[in-house]
């Protein structure tokens, strides 16, 4: 069983062709990162995989639900922290338990322009999670976050997909955290997957040599 399967994906703007056949598999409960240049197609891959633009040529499989957290959390001002993860909605409990699992139990009543933004990026991960996706999309979730906070995040990532094991395809920019967080790191360049690497079993110490040759790959 896969969370995603992806095979020839072409999508293009005016005649450009940004992905030009692609193909993914994401399995069940794996934890995938892409890495690829600005531009490179990684947000439009992402935005097909939600359902959210349609592809030029080829085929997409999502068996699952899928649910998406962008760098911008895009929580509902007019909503609190609460009601904004209810919208995601199954139960009441569910909806407390998640952020609970968040750490934002606290902060439940919140308006969203009060949060920092790490609190407000475990908002939106919360909001995804409720769901229990089968396909976990992150699109550069921690990229505008300070150094320290992504750190943690990256913990709080790892443990909320330890227990609710969706497929996750994780964009980001940052080499050293595709290769600390996921069972397999992509490379993206001139619309197809080039690399493919399995940093193996974590924690990760000694990872340079596999930084170095990903950091080569992506020009
Ligand atoms: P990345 O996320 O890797 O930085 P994107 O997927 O956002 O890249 O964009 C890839 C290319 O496709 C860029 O050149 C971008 O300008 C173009 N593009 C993305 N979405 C659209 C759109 N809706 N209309 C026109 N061009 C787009
Ligand atoms: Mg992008």
């Amino acid at each position: 069983m896969s969370a995603a399967e992806v095979r020839g994906l072409v999508r293009e703007f005016s005649g450009r062709r940004v992905l030009d056949g692609l193909d993914l598999t994401v399995d069940a409960g794996e934890f995938v990162a892409l890495l690829g240049r600005s531009g490179s197609g990684k947000s439009t891959l992402l935005r097909v995989l939600a359902g959210l633009d349609v592809p030029d040529g080829g085929s997409v499989s999502v068996p699952g639900s899928v649910a998406v957290a962008f760098q911008e959390p895009r929580l509902l001002p007019w909503r609190s922290v609460r009601d904004n993860v209810a919208l995601g909605l199954r139960t009441d409990a569910d909806v407390d338990h998640v952020l609970g699992e968040v750490g934002l139990t606290e902060r439940a009543g919140a308006w969203p322009l009060t949060l920092s933004g790490g609190e407000a990026q475990r908002a939106s991960l919360a909001r995804a999670l409720v769901r229990e996706p089968g396909l976990l999309l992150l699109d550069e979730p921690f990229g505008a976050l300070d150094a320290l906070t992504r750190i943690a995040m990256h913990d709080l990532v790892l443990g909320l997909w330890e227990r609710h094991l969706p497929g996750i395809l994780l964009v980001t920019h940052d080499v050293d955290e595709a290769i600390a967080l996921a069972d397999r790191v992509l490379v993206l360049d001139e619309g197809r997957i080039v690399a493919d690497h399995a940093p193996g079993p974590r924690p990760r110490t000694d990872v340079g040599a596999l930084r170095a040759t990903v950091l080569s790959e992506l020009g």
